[in-house]
């Protein structure tokens, strides 16, 4: 070992696969380049994009060990020269976008369609460790009602959740919105933000008990998929008619309901694929209902600059299944695999 570069605890992986790739151990501290800052870690929050980092994608690149991670608060410790905002000593949360600043989407504000888009944890190391680097423009306020595990988990789910139905849904007051698997943080993330507007919300799961935490978290109907048919189930709520929006983080299993459920002229909005990549689509009915499908990645500066005014105006906070200590991230991962949680898992880095 290298003496003089300081080391600090950080869950990473050693190579790609299954959880044992993931361990607690010593890695280096980051330093703030040109633009960055470094935080001290309070609190990180994990996503599904940590497991589909840990496997590794067809291309993947990544200096091992490499640090998971793309949610976190934290204190400000050091800043590169130049750097005016954060100052040392704030407490920030990190938007994880990045994007180059300088392609023709850059250039309209829509860094999430970013020629080179990346994600802190995805790119560059991320947050699952006592110190993080990032870029200083990537730093917002924490907001004051919010306790540091839930500032910590807040940013991935709720400004992909922000972007799926506020810009590309563009759901509004009196709307129906299906939300398939309620339990995940970007599907938690969508009911709350859909109550705030003033839709009606249809959950599906196959647990009772999500279904029952989801109703008092505002949701007007609930489906369990376990003994009732969502399709037939949506259309009796509905009148026959369908819903207007369909939120979809799960992909291959539901994108076929998605086409069944909503009405003619009806939203799909889709962000991730946790059940398979592949699904069949009745192409007939999409023309024939005149359907519009839309994907989304996380989301825009502008989009977390609103979604945190939101959650400020709107008191919001999101929902934490449980805290672990960092030295539990593997735990945490197995926890979030096999879909035992309601809400975010937040991992407590340091005091
Ligand atoms: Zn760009």
């Amino acid at each position: 070992m290298c003496l003089g570069v300081a080391d600090m605890k950080a869950a990473a992986i050693s190579g790609f696969g299954g959880p044992d790739v993931l361990s607690v151990a010593d890695v280096k501290e980051p330093t703030a380049a040109g633009g960055e800052v470094v935080l001290q870690v309070l609190c990180a929050g994990l996503n599904h994009l940590d497991i589909w980092v840990r496997k590794g994608r067809p291309g993947s690149q990544l200096q091992m060990p490499h640090v998971l991670g793309s949610d976190a608060v934290g204190v400000v410790t050091a800043a590169a020269e130049g750097v005016e905002s954060p100052k040392v000593g704030e407490r920030v949360i990190v938007y994880p976008g990045l994007s180059c600043g300088r392609c023709e989407f850059c250039r309209r504000g829509e860094q999430s369609l970013c020629v080179n888009f990346g994600i802190v944890g995805l790119v560059r190391p991320g947050t699952f460790a006592e110190r993080v680097a990032v870029p200083a423009a990537n730093c917002c306020p924490k907001p004051d009602h919010l306790s540091d595990e839930e500032a910590g988990v807040l940013a991935l789910s709720h400004v992909t959740a922000w972007r799926m139905l506020l810009t590309r849904a563009r759901i509004k007051p009196g709307e129906t919105l299906l939300i398939h698997g309620i339990g995940g943080g970007v599907a938690i993330a969508a009911l709350q933000f859909a109550k705030m507007t003033g839709a009606e919300v249809l959950v599906t799961s196959s647990s009772d008990a999500k279904l029952s935490r989801a109703k008092h978290l505002g949701a007007d109907h609930t489906i369990n998929y376990g003994r009732q048919d969502i399709a037939a189930e949506v259309r009796r709520i509905t009148d026959g008619r369908g819903v207007d929006v369909a939120l979809d983080a799960v992909g291959a299993a539901t994108w076929p309901l998605d086409i069944a459920c909503i009405r003619k002229d009806g939203r799909i909005v889709l962000c991730g694929v946790t059940t398979g990549a592949k699904a069949e689509t009745d192409l007939r009915a999409f023309y024939w209902n005149q359907l519009n499908a839309m994907g989304s990645t996380l989301g825009s500066a502008e989009d977390f600059r609103q979604m945190l005014r939101a959650v400020t105006v709107n008191k919001v906070k999101p929902v934490v299944d449980i805290v672990l200590p960092l030295e539990k991230a593997r735990e945490a991962m197995e926890r979030m695999e096999t879909a035992g949680q309601f809400g975010k898992i937040a991992l407590k880095v340091s005091a």
